[in-house]
């Protein structure tokens, strides 16, 4: 069976009860597949969530976790204590690290919208590292640009903060226009027939992602980019925040609804 994806409807849950439909050994280590889960096993620019499961009142660090064939197999440290399908287990993540999560991937969806379709650059968006450190969108360029206006950017940016424009969700088929007229990353071809979840900010171009966002662009208050370098021919535009980074982290601010 498939594990239900929690976090795409509820970004904020950071709990949840669910049931081990099955146990295993990969190259990975030992895992359990959960029937419903709100840990982000990590994707798309975004880091891993950090969590653990209480089983039968024990902890289990989780080490690793992963899709395969739409389960998501979460992986622990094996210990004495036998864990098989059927047991009830607790799923408890990290819910700071998963708002600085949810921030920095939701600030890497909009520079690469604010570069590509508002200042209309020949730099088309392929990938995100959206990490506390180094967080960065690295763009391909036909014409081999190497340089960008940060205060451009930023001005952009600023405006966009000050829209608060809404991020939403929605599943689609993978044979649906939506989905053909929605933004592709290079590298992501999903089957033929499938069901993909396209994340749109506005009314900027949707994109295919699995991560967790803020509600709306508000919540990037203090967004800035801060450099670029060329790689291989591709620009990376690095950004970071002012401020919001230590709001959550100390927990004293960043109410942003
Ligand atoms: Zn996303």
């Amino acid at each position: 069976m498939k594990t239900k994806i929690l976090y795409f409807d509820a970004p904020k849950l950071t709990q949840n009860n669910s049931i081990i439909v099955f146990t295993g050994t990969d190259e990975r280590g030992f895992y359990l597949i959960p029937n419903e889960s709100c840990f982000f096993p990590g994707g798309g620019g975004q880091e891993t969530d950090k969590g653990e499961l209480v089983i039968n009142g024990e902890f289990f660090n989780i080490t690793n976790a992963k899709f395969i064939d739409k389960q998501l197999r979460i992986y622990v440290d094996q210990t004495s204590t036998p864990l098989y399908p059927g047991l009830s287990a607790d799923i408890i993540i990290d819910p700071v690290k998963r708002s600085l999560n949810s921030l920095l991937h939701s600030a890497g969806h909009l520079l690469s919208s604010v570069v590509y379709e508002e200042l209309r650059l020949d730099l088309q968006p392929i990938k995100g590292f959206h990490f506390e450190a180094g967080s960065h969108v690295e763009f391909i360029s036909k014409s081999g640009i190497n340089q960008v206006d940060l205060n451009e950017i930023n001005y952009r940016l600023q405006q966009n903060v000050a829209a608060k424009h809404p991020f939403t969700s929605k599943i689609v088929s993978s044979k649906s226009k939506e989905y053909e007229d929605a933004f592709s990353i290079t590298g992501f071809s999903p089957e033929e027939d499938d069901a993909v979840r396209l994340v749109t900010i506005g009314g900027f171009l949707s994109y295919a992602c699995g991560g967790t966002h803020v509600e709306h662009t508000g919540c990037l208050e203090g967004l800035k980019v801060n450099g670029y370098k060329q790689k291989k021919g591709n620009l990376k535009i690095k950004y970071g925040f002012e401020k919001a980074v230590e709001g959550i982290k100390s927990n004293t601010s960043h109410n942003c609804s």
